[in-house]
Parts: C-alpha cells; sequence; structure tokens
C-alpha cells in the first residue's frame, strides 16, 4: 500500500521548515523534501530577520537559535563611483522583543530550523528534488521525484523565488526579468574584534548597511553589508531586466573595491559565495496562492518586499507558513482539503499582504533610474559642496541650488509626489 502523508513541503528554507514544525507540534504527519544535501545549504540571504513573526513561534527565539548579532546600527549610503554619503542610525536594543531585528548566516540558521522541525516529528529528506506534483481529480495530492511518487492530503510549495513547480501550475509568484533581481553575497571573515571595532559596535550588536548608487551600475538595484559575529555578509542586488548584459560577479568586485568599503575588507578571507534570485515585483506580481490540496508560502508565493532601506522576505516567509498551517488543519476538521482558501482570508488580514499592499506602486518607482543615479550625485555633490573650503566666496544655498538643478528641477518635484505616494 502507498504511504501517504497528511502533508508533503517541498523545499526546507525558513518557509518549509517553519510549517513542519507546526504542523508536527500539531500532531500532523509531514514529510519534508529538500533537495539541497543537508536543509540550509542552498539558502542565501542579505542576512537579517525581524523577529516579529518568528517569536511568537519560538519564545526567546535569539537565545535558542544561532543568531549573529542584535541590530543597533542602521546605515544607508548613497554612492558614486569614488564618493559616499552615509546616514547612521544608532539605538540601544528595544524592550520590545517583537521590534529586534538580528543578522543571521542561513546554513547555521535554517539548519537549526530543521533541527527544531525534525524534533517536533517531522520526516526530513535531504538531497531530493521534487521534479512533479500528482493530480487526481483536479486536486493536487502527491509529489513526484524521478519514478518515486509520493502522497498526502495537501502539498506545500516552499520552494523559493524560482519555483519551476508554482511556474508549470499557475501558482504562486509571475517569475520574469521584470518581477526578479538576482543578489550576490560573499561572507568576509575579519575576525570579532575586529568587526567590533571597525564598525564601532558592542560585543554581540551589530549593523544593517545598505548602500544605493555606483554599487548597481547606476542602475535599479543596491547593495548591503550585515555585521556577524566575526565575518561581513557583503552583496548586491540589481534588477534583472535593467542590467541585462551585467557581468554580475564584476558588479561585486567593483563593490569591493569602492573607496568605502575597500579598507573595511582588508585582509579578510571570503569563506562563502552566493547568488539568488530575489522576488521582488510585489503585490501585482503575486498569482494563485491556494487550490485544491495545494498552498503556496514565502518567496515561491511573492512575500518578499525590498523598500529601499530595508529588505523583508524571512518574516514574510514565517507568516506565511503559520497561516498556511492554521489554514491545513482547519480544513482537516472540516475534512475537505479542496478548499484552502480560508489561506488567502488570513493572508489578506496579516501584514504580509497589507505591507506588500501598501507598497504596491514601490516596484515600479523604483524603476526610475534617477534614484541610483542622478540623485546619489545629487547628494554626494552637495556634501563635497558643503565641505570644501577653497576660498571661492559662492554662497551655499547657490551651490546647493546649482546641484538640484542638475537634476531638474521637475524631476525632483515629480519624483517626490510619484515616491511619497508610493509608500
Ligand atoms: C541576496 C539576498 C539578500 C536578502 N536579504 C534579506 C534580508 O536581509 N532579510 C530578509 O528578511 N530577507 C532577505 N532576502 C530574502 C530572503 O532570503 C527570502 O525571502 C527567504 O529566504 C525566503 O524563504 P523561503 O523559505 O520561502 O525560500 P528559500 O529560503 O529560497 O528556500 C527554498 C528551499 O526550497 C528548496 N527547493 C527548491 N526547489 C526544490 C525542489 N524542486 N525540491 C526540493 N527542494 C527544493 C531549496 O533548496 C531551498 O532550500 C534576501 C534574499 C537575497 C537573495
Amino acid at each position: 500500500m502507498e504511504e501517504k502523508f497528511d502533508v508533503i513541503i517541498v523545499g526546507g528554507g525558513i518557509a518549509g521548515c517553519v510549517a513542519g514544525y507546526l504542523l508536527a507540534k500539531n500532531g500532523l504527519e509531514v514529510l519534508l523534501i529538500e533537495r539541497g544535501s543537508a536543509i540550509g545549504v542552498k539558502n542565501t540571504s542579505g542576512g537579517r530577520i525581524y523577529a516579529h513573526s518568528i517569536e511568537p513561534i519560538f519564545e526567546n527565539f535569539a537565545q535558542i537559535a544561532p543568531i549573529e548579532r542584535a541590530i543597533t546600527s542602521e546605515r544607508l549610503s548613497f554612492m558614486t563611483d569614488k564618493t559616499n554619503t552615509t546616514i547612521n542610525y544608532t539605538s540601544e536594543l528595544s524592550q520590545n522583543k517583537n521590534e529586534l531585528s538580528y543578522s543571521v548566516l542561513r546554513v547555521k540558521f535554517d539548519a537549526w530550523l530543521g533541527k527544531m522541525a525534525e524534533e517536533a516529528g517531522v520526516n526530513i529528506i535531504n538531497g531530493i528534488r521534487v521534479d512533479d506534483l500528482i493530480t487526481k481529480d483536479a486536486k493536487i495530492c502527491g509529489v513526484k521525484s524521478g519514478d518515486d511518487e509520493m502522497f498526502s492530503d495537501v502539498v506545500i510549495l516552499a520552494d523559493g523565488a524560482n519555483s519551476t513547480l508554482c511556474q508549470k501550475y499557475g501558482l504562486g509568484y509571475t517569475l520574469n526579468p521584470h518581477t526578479c533581481a538576482v543578489g550576490v553575497k560573499e561572507i568576509i571573515e575579519l575576525g570579532e574584534d575586529r568587526v567590533n571595532d571597525i564598525f564601532n559596535v558592542n560585543e554581540n550588536e551589530g549593523v544593517a548597511w545598505l548602500f544605493a548608487g555606483g554599487v548597481s551600475d547606476r542602475k535599479m538595484g543596491g547593495g548591503f553589508l550585515y555585521t556577524n559575529k566575526s565575518s561581513i555578509s557583503l552583496g548586491v542586488v540589481f534588477g534583472l531586466h535593467s542590467t541585462p548584459n551585467t557581468n554580475v560577479p564584476q558588479l561585486l568586485e567593483n563593490f569591493k573595491s569602492h573607496p568605502a568599503i575597500k579598507p573595511l575588507i582588508k585582509n579578510g578571507k571570503t569563506t562563502e559565495y552566493s547568488a539568488h534570485i530575489v522576488p521582488e515585483g510585489g503585490l501585482g506580481a503575486i498569482k494563485k496562492i491556494s487550490d485544491k490540496g495545494v498552498v503556496v508560502v514565502g518567496d515561491s508565493a511573492g512575500f518578499c518586499l525590498n523598500v529601499g532601506y530595508s529588505v523583508r522576505g524571512m518574516d514574510l516567509a514565517v507568516k506565511s507558513a503559520e497561516l498556511a498551517v492554521k489554514a491545513i488543519i482547519n480544513a482537516k476538521q472540516r475534512g475537505d482539503f479542496n478548499d484552502l482558501s480560508e489561506y488567502d482570508r488570513l493572508l489578506k488580514d496579516s501584514f504580509v499582504l497589507k505591507d506588500l499592499t501598501l507598497y504596491k506602486n514601490l516596484p515600479h518607482f523604483l524603476q526610475n533610474e534617477r534614484i541610483f543615479n542622478e540623485y546619489p550625485e545629487m547628494i554626494n555633490g552637495i556634501f563635497r559642496d558643503l565641505f570644501t573650503i577653497n576660498g571661492a566666496s559662492v554662497p551655499l544655498k547657490n551651490k546647493v541650488l546649482a546641484r538640484l538643478k542638475s537634476v531638474g528641477y521637475l524631476n525632483l518635484a515629480k519624483d517626490l509626489f510619484t515616491g511619497v505616494k508610493s509608500i
């Protein structure tokens, strides 16, 4: 007789592991299939997780999970090829655990989540790729891997941004060059003391630093730097459609050799290099997220939000997994897995779809190349004028106006108006 599970989960990233953990805790029989040789080895993030969605699931999670540092310093930089202007905001750790955020290394963090899921009772198979879904009477009822077939009441697609299964079944995210960015990242080992010294942070406290401008070849995109315990995560993300001929590794090399970055990584040793798609198309790129016998969670559903000063996908992955589990448990009680639309309703009431709705016009706004080109030039130009004393007596306001004029008053007004409207 064929073995049947309550739920099969495709993908052991954050969304898949959290879904598995919660289902098993509720007594369901779960199989999680991950194509990587171990949980976490295939996964990439810039590296900052916002605690608000994971804290209610794993209370005091920062004490039990392998987090790197609590973020206490936020930096935002506007770069040209040679200059850089940085805003630096530092704070004390909030007393509200839901307001904290942490740098994480996915290899360690996802492995921990996988262990939590396994200890809760999830059956995990690594090193196997799900090739297709099985359907019967228009309902999804299992998965295929090579010649093997495995059956379940529900399949959760948690297979990430590049989900071939979603594409085949018209589910999840609309994947095309206009809705995707690509991210490349290195982990550079510096030593714990050096990280503390260079970034001026206390032990266990860290920096989240985002960059706009020259870093993405002046096209849609940006750079990021997160401090880990003894290393940094340094990378670039850029829109696929805006840079079709870009040499991706070269962009990262250019970033690393920028005068604002080079001294930071001097004598550092690259210990990991990875690249990954980021589903940045926003609300408009999300298709169907539930159907008969199937729900889509995390990146495969397109639940990712880049608002320029923050990149979020992990907290959305956690919440969508939690809500999918709720809908599946209720469906099991009703004995009807054909209708999983409760998941859609729960999402609509949660921050996941509320935030994606709030920023629904942002992907379009961010296609404006002035944001990555003229504005960083303008900002750096203003600061150059402000701090350059050379004996020429030109009123500062004239210098500033000249910089604004270089972008064009009409452009400034237009971009300000559309920018404000899209947030
Ligand atoms: C460069 C970069 C920087 C980012 N920075 C941040 C950040 O700082 N903060 C933040 O919150 N988010 C960030 N994100 C987004 C975040 O990484 C994702 O939103 C998050 O990883 C989504 O989790 P997930 O579980 O949905 O998918 P994933 O983590 O991609 O997991 C999917 C899993 O499915 C497996 N899989 C895929 N296909 C199959 C198959 N057919 N069979 C079996 N297994 C399969 C994969 O191996 C993988 O383990 C960043 C992303 C990138 C690329």
